[in-house]
């Protein structure tokens, strides 16, 4: 675990293990904020640890939850306070819970017990008195949301941005894009993520935007993507294939999938499984076979 200091009361928790996920902490005068619980109570345990002994944290705390992926939740269990996400990230940590503890075992940090926020908003709910705010923003998930540090002007936004492509789950770019020009329009000096090295720039956020507004046209171009952004965009794609309703894909998009087949025969080292291939290989056909 390693610690960034941001601003006048942030710290920025980063644990490795099983990869790189950040917790971010506000130190308010009247309450402790805790920003995602990464996978379980025992980081949460050395994370309190670390600020008891560096600190004076507010004894009251606040739980905040960017989205229900679990690993942003798993170390909610450890505390007995006011857990606060989205409602729909409420609904979907009841919903998938479960399965994604079964299905993600191995990464658990110490006994988990899935526990979803207590205290939901739809659009924001404010701390006037310590100047934090958590917001609903759409984009990597439909519950995803972010948390701003008025005084320090620092924005915490989960996965909505990531290095070096960020992770789809539903059709709805422009509401994705949406939610990136409305963090463009704030004032903010560092930009905290979930999975990278804190931002001090727009640099990363711009690019994930490039790449929401490509996916609105269908237009990415395979071929200019490194291998890593590849790996993403693939992965995407297969996901985003089980929300494309069959008989009716629009060409744009099956010529796209066709481009992507091309470039993945190319690209000898990019393992997808068999599942994802399928899928894949049904929307790039489908297309042709309306062509013709
Ligand atoms: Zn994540």
């Amino acid at each position: 675990m390693e610690t960034t200091r941001v601003g006048q009361r942030g710290v920025v928790f980063s644990f490795t293990e099983p990869f790189l996920t950040n917790v971010y902490v506000i130190l308010g005068g009247n309450r402790t904020y805790i920003c995602d619980t990464f996978c379980g109570p025992d980081s949460m345990t050395d994370l309190m640890a670390w600020l008891s002994e560096n600190e004076n944290p507010a004894e009251e705390m606040i739980i905040f939850n960017s989205h229900a992926d679990y690993d942003h939740i798993w170390g909610n269990c450890l505390f007995k306070s006011t857990i606060v996400g989205h409602k729909l990230c409420r609904e979907r940590a009841i919903r998938e819970g479960e399965e994604a503890l079964e299905k993600y075992g191995s990464h658990t940090q110490g006994q988990v017990k899935v526990i979803p926020p207590n205290l939901v908003f739809e659009d924001s709910v404010r701390w006037t008195d310590d100047g934090v705010m958590f917001f609903h923003t759409p984009g990597h998930t439909e519950d995803s949301a972010s948390c701003y540090d008025e005084r320090d002007q620092v924005l915490f936004v989960g996965d909505n941005v990531e290095h070096p492509l960020p992770y789809l789950n539903t059709l709805d770019f422009q509401t994705y894009l949406n939610t990136l020009d409305s963090y463009r329009k704030m004032d903010w000096m560092v930009l905290v993520t979930g999975h990278d090295a804190v931002q001090t720039d727009s640099t990363l956020l711009l690019t994930n935007r490039e790449y929401i507004s490509q996916m609105i046209q269908w237009d990415v171009d395979v071929f200019e993507l490194d291998d890593d952004a590849l790996k993403i965009h693939v992965y995407n794609l297969s996901k985003l294939t089980l929300d494309l309703v069959q008989g009716k894909i629009e060409r744009k998009i099956g010529e796209h999938f066709a481009e992507v087949m091309m470039k993945i025969a190319q690209a000898s080292d990019l393992e997808i499984d068999d599942k994802s291939m399928k899928r894949l290989r049904d929307v790039a056909s489908e297309t042709q076979a309306n062509r013709l």
